[in-house]
């Protein structure tokens, strides 16, 4: 299959990079010739793991191209993808799809012949009838058929997620639609090895994306509603997580409380959800909660570091471990630490952080914090260490060496990765976590 890539971000990079080591033919196309260029020489845009090795070698074998040449990736593609950016509208939450009603009118244009157009960016209920529309409205004569086949992958996992789906959902404008069998080919290698392939309209498609996103950060929220509680009444979040998930109704993932979801998609795949609800009449009051819960959990956390430092921040060193919204992504987008650095500095405290992968994107987002490479010397004469996030670099830290660099040694471990009698044995005054009881 010849595969047109629209849109070279998180999603299209690593969808191209994988179509085409299933042995398809890509051409991934951004608008972005920076990126472009860069990866024409070979280098990655974001930290994926994997990625770069995967790609040098579909790119050596031929079968992997970029451009930022649209007309030419999209005339002869048996496929073309969308796979561009749906941020929150400003002003009302909704999805912006001027980026994919733009790639549409762009597609119509730049097509040769009758084409598959498949929208794999997160978009809501209706959007790939609209993208139908705008392509038969362009190019009455040619034959398109739309399809709707949302991405389920997780940044820092995304090419295992990929290559090995839980499933993949295809949304087709009727069952005979042509679409099905230039998807079913695309997606060969995976049916060969039996990986579920769930075919449906379109609209069960577009909701399925953001109900399982709805599900997930209602899970996380649930949680960490729990930890609040587990603080108050003296339980272990921890011991309760474990408890509710070896039932297998529950399962044990997503329960694990920490300082509030953020990322790429959560945050505005939920209020899309609601707006979407709003839109139809009909109220999704579980998933308007979560999205004030997870504020809140934030501006609890503000809260926890302040009183930790001895109530006040004023004057207070911070050193701040992690800023992106999880480990193994250099992706910033919503992540905690752009809610809860702010609040710090707003109180009056100095802010340094450390981060694999976040500085890049980091610099502009967070202005006035100082960027340092090593935990124990940001640590050094610092008041409170706080871990943001949990990189594997922030899991296995000398407790000792970083307690003894600091004027005052203590701990907001806001991912639970220490216990209380680690902090205590490695002479911290004083520690935090989520859902457990600390000590000052
Ligand atoms: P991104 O912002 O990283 O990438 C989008 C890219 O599209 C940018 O490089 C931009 O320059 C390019 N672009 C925009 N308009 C274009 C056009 N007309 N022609 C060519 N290029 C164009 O976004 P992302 O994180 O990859 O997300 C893409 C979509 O996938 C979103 O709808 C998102 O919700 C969804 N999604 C993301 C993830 C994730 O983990 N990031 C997971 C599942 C689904």
């Amino acid at each position: 299959m010849r595969i047109a890539m629209i849109g070279t971000g998180y999603v299209g990079l690593v969808s191209g990079v994988c179509f085409s080591d299933f042995g398809h033919e890509v051409v991934c196309v951004d608008k972005h010739a920076g990126k472009i260029a860069g990866l024409q020489r070979g280098e990655v845009p974001i930290y994926e793991p994997g990625l770069e090795a995967l790609l040098a070698r579909n790119v050596a074998e031929g079968r992997l191209s970029f451009t930022t040449d649209l007309a030419q990736a999209v005339g002869g593609a048996d496929a073309v993808f969308i796979a561009v950016g749906t941020p929150s509208r400003r002003g009302d939450g909704h999805a912006d799809l001027s980026y994919v009603y733009a790639a549409a009118r762009e597609i119509a244009q730049a097509a040769s012949g009758p084409t598959v157009v498949v929208t794999k960016s997160t978009v809501p209920v209706g959007t790939n009838r609209e993208v139908a529309r705008i392509l038969r409205e362009a190019r009455p004569e040619l034959a398109f058929a739309v399809a709707s086949n949302p991405e389920f992958l997780r940044e820092g996992a995304a090419l295992d997620d990929f290559m090995r789906p839980d499933r993949v959902v295809v949304g087709l404008d009727g069952p005979s639609e042509p679409a099905r069998q230039v998807m079913a080919e695309i997606y060969r290698p995976l049916f060969l090895r039996d990986f579920p392939i769930v075919w449906t309209d379109l609209e069960s498609a577009e909701m399925t994306k953001y109900a399982a996103n709805a599900f997930l950060a209602a899970k996380i929220t649930f949680i960490n509603e729990v930890a609040a509680l587990c603080e108050a009444v003296g339980a272990d979040v921890k011991s309760v997580a474990r408890g509710i998930g070896l039932d297998g109704r529950i399962g044990p993932k997503f329960l694990h409380a920490g300082p509030g979801y953020g990322g790429s998609c959560f945050p505005k795949d939920t209020s899309a959800f609601a707006q979407t609800g709003r839109d139809h009449g009909v109220a999704l009051r579980l998933t308007e909660a979560v999205i004030a819960v997870n504020e809140a959990t934030k501006a609890r956390m503000v809260d926890k570091l302040a009183a930790l430092a001895g109530g006040a921040l004023e004057g207070r060193t911070v050193a701040v471990l992690g800023v992106t919204f999880k480990p193994n992504t250099d992706d910033m987008r919503e992540a905690p630490s752009l809610a809860i650095v702010p609040a710090l500095q707003a109180r009056g405290a100095r802010v340094r952080v450390v981060d694999p992968q976040g500085r890049r994107e980091g610099e502009h987002l967070l202005p006035g914090v100082a960027w340092l490479d090593d935990p124990y010397a940001a640590a050094q004469g610092a008041h409170l260490v706080a871990i943001l996030t949990e990189w594997n670099q922030f899991r296995a830290l000398d407790l000792r060496r970083l307690a003894s660099a600091m004027a005052e040694p203590r701990l907001a471990d806001l991912r639970n990765i220490y216990s209380p009698d680690e902090a205590r044995a490695a002479g911290f005054h004083a520690y935090a976590s989520v859902g457990r009881q600390g000590f000052d």
